[in-house]
């Protein structure tokens, strides 16, 4: 176990916390004086962040993400609970506990008259790291602005801003990566080029919390996820379980000839709905299944001419929690 009190940068590459979490939070609340009226963002919130992963804290605009991971960042106060980053806790050694994490704010903040090389050496050199153990041209690889890296930071893209961000969160190389809302506004070919980058620092170790409100972000990215709404968590599991706990999967079904409305019973039975020009049926994987229904819609005489399933997706989820 490394010193409490200095701050060392590898420090999270050294040691990993006994617990296996990357970030624990227990019973955080927030309440915010919002002009004289009490606004309680953070609803004694728990959240686990297992080493390793993607995590992804998702949730509608004004759901409290930034509240929290400005209070990981040291920027917002919390009003009560405790939350330790790589087994430091904020209150006890807000130094170490910044020291264990690189953190890529929401705002697109960035010197404009400084180079990317510049900006990630004054980076290194604000969290104390010696020149000899800086790796600013690794950093500038790793988020594909080598070629930029000497040109003033006010010509590059939205894109590159956020990129050189991830790059100043990193300098001191912290085992955990935290971003909030890392592609909001920013165009879809240049979100799949974020994702990458993302997914190669988690492959390269490096545990990952992202916010986002967006479905397909998390859906495409994090193995854990949490749903936070209203200052809540009203869900936290891995994405599999939480796409299994939607339950139902839907058999989409196109007939030779379309049945009369509204549907017969021998359809209306199954569940069935006509939306689309296709026969919809919802089914629970663990009581029925694909064959069986198909079996019975030829019973009541329709045929079939084509088949396609649906897994439910994390906006089935979303949306049967949120209700
Ligand atoms: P998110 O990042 O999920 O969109 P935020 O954490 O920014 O949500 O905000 C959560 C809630 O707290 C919102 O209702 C927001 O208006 C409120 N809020 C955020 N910052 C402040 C503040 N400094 N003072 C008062 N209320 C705030
Ligand atoms: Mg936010």
């Amino acid at each position: 176990m490394t010193s409490q009190n200095t701050v060392i940068p590898t420090a999270g590459f050294t040691y990993s916390p006994d617990s296996g979490l990357a970030i624990e939070a227990r019973n955080v609340n927030k309440i915010y004086d919002a002009g004289g009226r009490a606004h309680h963002a953070l609803k004694s919130i728990d959240v686990e962040v297992p080493i390793g992963c993607i995590f992804g804290l998702l949730g509608p605009n004004g759901a409290g993400k930034s509240t929290f991971i400005n209070i990981m960042a040291g920027t917002v106060v919390k009003t009560s609970g405790s939350i330790s980053i790589w087994e430091t806790d904020i209150d006890a050694n807000p130094r170490q506990s910044r020291a264990n994490i690189g953190i890529v704010p929401q705002e697109l903040n960035i010197d404009a008259f400084f180079t990317p090389r510049e900006t990630l050496d004054m980076m290194a050199g604000l969290f104390g790291v010696p020149k000899a153990e800086r790796h600013t041209d690794e950093i500038l690889e790793m988020v594909g602005l080598t070629e930029q890296a000497d040109f003033y930071s006010r010509r590059l893209s939205g894109g590159m801003r956020r990129r050189l961000l991830v790059g100043k969160a990193m300098v001191h190389r912290p085992p955990i990566l935290v971003l909030d809302e890392p592609t909001a506004g920013v165009d879809v070919a240049l979100r799949q080029r974020l994702w990458d980058s993302i997914k190669s620092l988690n492959q390269a170790g490096v545990t990952v919390v992202l916010t986002t409100h967006y479905l397909e972000e998390a859906e495409a990215l994090c193995d854990r996820i949490a749903i936070i709404n209203k200052g809540e968590i009203i869900a936290a599991k891995t994405k599999a379980d939480l796409l299994a706990s939607a339950g139902q999967k839907t058999l989409h079904l196109s007939l030779k000839t379309a049945p009369p409305l509204p549907l017969p019973d021998s359809l209306g039975t199954l569940g069935a709905q006509w939306r689309d020009g296709r026969l919809s049926i919802s089914f629970d994987p663990a009581t029925s299944n694909a064959v069986d229904i198909l079996h019975k819609v030829r019973l009541a005489g329709f045929e079939v001419s084509d088949i396609s399933t649906a897994e439910p997706d994390l906006e089935d989820v979303f949306l049967s929690l949120t209700k």
